[in-house]
């Protein structure tokens, strides 16, 4: 049978908490839900430097454990399962949220979803049988693995920060198709100054494949330019065996040039989406007219397109949580 809640927050990570703390505070009786660690996306970041209160940084795994420490201390209990639908059902004179997960039912008159994004998986890159396993999505997937070989692709800040902390115990090559990277600068200086790590650009993994041991990656040069770019050792550095010659130029790949590179694990960050693959059909078609009537609420990464980043997720969770408050007591916005 389902429990009843006044807020149904989807999502634990800076958005949901920060939400659900200043719920709290009001007194509002709140239904967290988290399917994986409360905390979120953030556990990932190498350093974060952006965050006030934390001069010289913080790790983003260190700053969402105070997020969770400060979470429990606030009173809330996380469910920690993943919704599996959320449904809106309406009936004359009211109307009902209702989040069901594994084994909890939770209904209320408003939701807060708060899930983030999920990792695109990319349409061209086929992952052979027997190496899906070491195909990752985020860095922490990888947590407690050393000394190994890794192969990152990607050209955006993930991709690069991934790479920071994954060399702090393995060797790395991060791998992108254009010839230069996305990420800021900052990044990508400090990729290069680390020793452990290895970068070769203007090159597209095609195929990835369970080789005996290591896996197998399928690569082709696909640089505008005459060649493409990268560590002068960089393949070397991971094993790298071409199919075809390459001539002189150790190390860059020209456009059609086909290449196989060999890794341990591979992570891939080809960018994120909305997580919403839980919005039930019922509520999907009133998505807007709900938010208009200020019974739903979206916060954070989920609903913040490029703009992804702790202070605005927690910052949006707050206001979520303020206009939440103002709706309950029948108060204007
Ligand atoms: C490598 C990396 C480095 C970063 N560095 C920084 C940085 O330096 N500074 C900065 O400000 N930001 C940084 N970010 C971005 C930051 O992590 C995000 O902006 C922030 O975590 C978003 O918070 P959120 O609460 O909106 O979503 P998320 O942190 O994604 O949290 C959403 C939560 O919802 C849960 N969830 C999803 N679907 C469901 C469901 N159906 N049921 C239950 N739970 C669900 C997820 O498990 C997740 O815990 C970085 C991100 C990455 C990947």
């Amino acid at each position: 049978m389902a429990r009843d809640a006044e807020v149904i927050v989807v999502g634990a990570g800076p958005a949901g908490i920060c939400a659900s703390i200043q719920l709290r505070r009001y007194g509002r009786d709140v239904a967290l839900f988290e399917g994986a660690v409360p905390g979120g996306l953030l556990r990932n970041a190498w350093l974060v430097e952006n965050y006030p209160g934390f001069p010289g940084g913080i790790r983003g795994a260190d700053l969402a454990a105070l997020f969770r420490g400060q979470l429990e201390g606030s009173g809330v209990a996380v469910i920690n399962e993943r919704v599996e639908s959320l449904e809106y059902r309406e009936w004359e004179g009211g109307g009902r949220f209702t989040a069901r997960s594994r084994s909890a039912l939770r209904e209320a008159a408003i939701a807060l979803v708060a899930s983030g994004t999920v990792p695109l998986t990319p349409r061209g890159i086929s992952i052979g049988e027997g190496a899906a396993q070491r195909v990752f999505y985020e860095a922490v997937e990888a947590e407690g693995i050393g000394e190994k070989r890794f192969a990152v692709i990607g050209g955006g800040d993930a991709a690069f920060d991934y790479a920071l902390t994954l060399a702090e115990r393995n060797d790395v090559i991060i791998i992108t198709r254009g010839s230069e990277p996305r990420c800021m600068d900052l990044l990508a200086r400090r990729c290069d100054e680390n020793p452990s790590i290895a970068r070769l650009c203007g090159v597209e993994v095609k195929g990835i494949a369970a080789g005996e041991g290591a896996l197998e990656l399928e690569c082709a040069g696909v640089a505008d330019e005459t060649e493409s770019r990268g560590d002068e050792d960089a393949a070397d550095r991971v094993g790298a065996r071409e199919k075809q010659s390459r001539g002189d130029s150790g190390g860059t790949f020209p456009a059609g040039t086909r290449v196989n590179l060999e890794a341990d694990y591979v992570v891939i960050a080809a960018g994120r989406f909305p997580s919403l693959d839980f919005i039930g059909p019922d509520l999907h078609g009133r998505f807007d007219s709900l938010q208009e009537r200020g019974l739903l609420y979206l916060a954070g990464d989920v609903c913040n397109g490029i703009y992804r980043q702790a202070a605005i997720s927690a910052g949006d969770g707050l206001r979520a949580a303020m206009r939440i408050e103002r709706k309950l007591r029948g108060e204007e916005e």
